[in-house]
């Protein structure tokens, strides 16, 4: 476990922004400048194919000081992205936030504040959400079950600019799981957590790395990965549905004995075969989701390769 060295750590996964680093750059610095305290800025990036690799060499080499840079071998997904920046990260403190000025960073004293008065964990919701009518209402939806069925609760589940605690930052690099999601995470480790709004911005630059795929995968993350109501449930309604079938049956042979065969009603009967093996294939696939996970929790892979490190020896270190 790394000692905590500077009173920030700011972490950025990176993944093809070439075009917004350098106004990224140009903004966030002054921030931490004027924030007062040691800080350090810590880029991941994501296995990038364009140039942010070499755009933050160079931001490297005119910040040595105060960044650090991970280079991922390839591309291993913005959460894992992560959790490398908060394993190389030394601050007292840790804030994240994304790399495609979505998130301003000039947001980032008002989460020190709200740090300053006590909190271990500052969740952030978006007062202005800049993205598409269906994507609010999915994550309205996705929002709701989550809710109900995890311990975790957060207004916001899609905003990445939050605050941590060095100890819920070690709580989090403890944690051995390949697919996670990591506010929920904090939410589990935080003692006093809480919430508040931030403004979020259009996209500038670039395109937004999530496809509709990227995005059901995330909230399945996000539900299997705390949660086994899912499971639970289907043992439940396993059950209920089981109960129900064997009166139809009964129902059924007592007609056949006292009224005779009879053909009618066939496709009612077809309606409910049909209804049952679609609840089975969903359940058959919903517990793959358990399975799967467990199966790649098993492997023990890494859950990124760095390639690089561009970093200045710790003075004292
Ligand atoms: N990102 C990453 N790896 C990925 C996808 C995204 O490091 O595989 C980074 C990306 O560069 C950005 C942040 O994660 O800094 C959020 O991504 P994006 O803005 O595309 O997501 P959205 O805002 O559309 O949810
Ligand atoms: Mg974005």
């Amino acid at each position: 476990m790394r000692s905590a060295t500077r009173d920030l750590s700011v972490v950025i996964p990176v993944y093809n922004e070439e075009a917004s680093l350098p106004k990224f750059f140009e903004r966030l610095y002054p921030v931490l400048e004027r924030s007062g305290g040691s800080y350090e800025v810590v880029f991941v990036d994501d296995g990038s194919q364009d140039r942010s690799a070499a755009l933050l060499r160079q931001v490297f080499e005119s910040h040595p000081w105060v960044t650090r840079v991970i280079l991922f071998q390839s591309n291993f997904g913005q959460h894992a992205a992560i959790l490398a920046g908060f394993e190389y990260a030394r601050g007292r403190r840790v804030i994240t936030l994304d790399a495609d000025l979505q998130n301003p960073p000039e947001e980032i004293p008002r989460l020190l504040e709200a740090m300053d008065q006590g909190h271990d964990y500052v969740g952030t919701i978006r007062r202005t959400r800049h993205d598409h009518l269906w994507r609010r209402a999915a994550s309205r939806v996705m929002n709701r079950v989550r809710e109900r069925i995890t311990r975790v609760h957060m207004t916001d589940q899609g905003c990445m600019l939050r605050a941590y605690d060095r100890a819920v930052v070690d709580a989090i690099n403890q944690c051995e799981e390949i697919h996670t999601f990591i506010p929920a995470l904090a939410y589990l480790f935080a003692a006093r957590p809480t919430e508040i709004e931030v403004d979020h911005d259009e996209r500038t630059a670039g395109q937004s790395k999530y496809s509709l795929y990227k995005l059901i995968r995330l909230n399945f993350d996000l539900v299997t990965g705390f949660s086994v109501v899912p499971l639970q449930f289907f043992s439940l309604l396993g059950i209920s549905l089981a109960l129900s079938a064997g009166i139809l049956v009964l129902y059924l042979a007592i007609q056949r004995i006292f009224f005779g065969p009879q053909v009618e009603g066939v496709f009612t009967l077809f309606g409910i075969v049909f209804f049952l093996i679609g609840v089975l294939l969903f359940g058959i696939g919903l517990l793959g989701e358990y399975v799967g996970r467990i199966y790649q929790q098993v492997q023990k892979r890494p859950r990124y390769l760095v390639g690089a490190v561009l970093e200045k020896p710790e003075a004292g270190a």
